[in-house]
């Protein structure tokens, strides 16, 4: 029996559509700048978001860095939520690479509270860090998919405009903020200076992110790039499958969304229940239980997987679930059953 796996959307794998560009895309090397395909994405990407430019990295984690890298000089601090994916799951990369201070701060429905970003930036003192840059995430992962409206990124731009910080956001899933507000994704990155964005979560694709932003700091980048070991050659065999996402694969995100609002549907029916954020605004839930522990949840993860349905336990926030493309209306359902099952009506 084919399983039931809910513990992420990079779990997919490419549309047959994706092996047949794979196949036949025209490639060049393109650490010389030769290969068409990936021109052609990161053309595309940079034209879907509104900036001037885009490179195409293998990972998230390599383009939140090389932002980070771009928009900071050493001894930098920034700010960002102390739930957010850059501070908690990227190795510690931007004090370890560029020595950026990160100073973390409350998230506040999935994103930065302007006045905490206001009495957090420091006076020009020889004694402390400089402010340099803000970092937000839409959607926000840990806040389970939570959508950022442009009304909460005003503020924290203004903040931003006032102090003369730079702002990156971390859009791994902005495609997802984009079908479930209904507004184009270029609308949410405008006040950025850079963005990036993930194809190899629900977009599907087996590899790859792009960072955009303008033509100075993206040529910057490339340098990064190189230095992080991220200069690829024949990548074009990469990039096609992220050409068909873009054009094909971003609509059907809303029946992800559909699917988790399902889901929390059937899951608030459970004993002792509750459903983060209610109702889901996007493709992620975390569900928790009265009275259950981390290793509660553990145990639920493995009784779980057990009838053949994949879950993260997270800590005490409980289980986490994401909808992506390889969940269909009957491996919703199988999930549901099995939840059912452990939670035994
Ligand atoms: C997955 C993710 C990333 C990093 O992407 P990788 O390709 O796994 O390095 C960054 N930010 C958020 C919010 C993510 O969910």
């Amino acid at each position: 029996m084919q399983r039931v796996d809910l513990r992420s959307d990079t779990v997919t794998h490419p549309t047959e559509q994706m092996y047949q560009q794979m196949a036949e895309a025209p490639l060049g090397d393109d650490v010389f700048g030769d290969d068409p395909t990936v021109n052609q994405l990161e053309q595309e990407s940079a034209e879907r978001l509104g900036k001037e430019a885009a490179l195409f990295v293998p990972t998230g984690t390599m383009a939140n860095s090389i932002a980070i890298g771009t928009l900071t000089r050493p001894g930098d601090e920034m700010l960002l939520m102390e739930d957010s994916h850059i501070y908690l799951y990227e190795a510690g990369g931007s004090s370890r690479l560029w020595g950026v201070h990160p100073h973390p701060l409350p998230s506040v429905a999935g994103c930065l509270d302007a006045r905490d970003i206001a009495s957090s930036i420091r006076p020009d003192d020889p004694h402390q860090p400089r402010t340099s840059l803000i970092c937000l995430e839409n959607t926000h992962n840990m806040c389970g998919g939570r959508v950022i409206t442009a009304e909460q990124i005003a503020p924290v731009a203004q903040a931003a405009r006032e102090h003369r910080l730079k702002m990156h956001l971390d859009g791994a899933r902005l495609f997802h903020a984009e079908v479930a507000l209904g507004i184009p994704a270029a609308q949410l990155a405008a006040e950025f200076d850079s963005v990036s964005f993930c194809l190899s979560k629900g977009l599907s694709c087996p590899v790859g992110s792009l960072l955009c932003g303008s033509a100075e700091q993206i040529a910057e980048g490339r340098r990064l790039r190189k230095l992080l070991g991220g200069g690829m050659r024949q990548v074009g065999v990469l990039a096609a499958p992220g050409r068909v996402a873009l054009s094909q694969g971003i609509d059907r995100l809303a029946e992800d969304h559909r699917r988790c609002q399902q889901l929390a549907e059937q899951l608030a029916l459970l004993p002792g229940a509750r459903i983060e954020p209610n109702p889901p605004q996007s493709n992620i839930l975390f569900v928790a239980f009265d009275h259950f522990d981390e290793a509660g949840y553990q145990q639920m993860e493995a009784d779980l997987g057990a009838l053949g349905v994949r879950v993260l336990a997270i800590g005490e926030r409980g289980l986490r679930a994401v909808l992506h493309r390889q969940i269909d209306d009957e491996g919703l359902q199988r999930a549901i059953e099995a939840f059912r099952q452990i939670r035994s009506i």
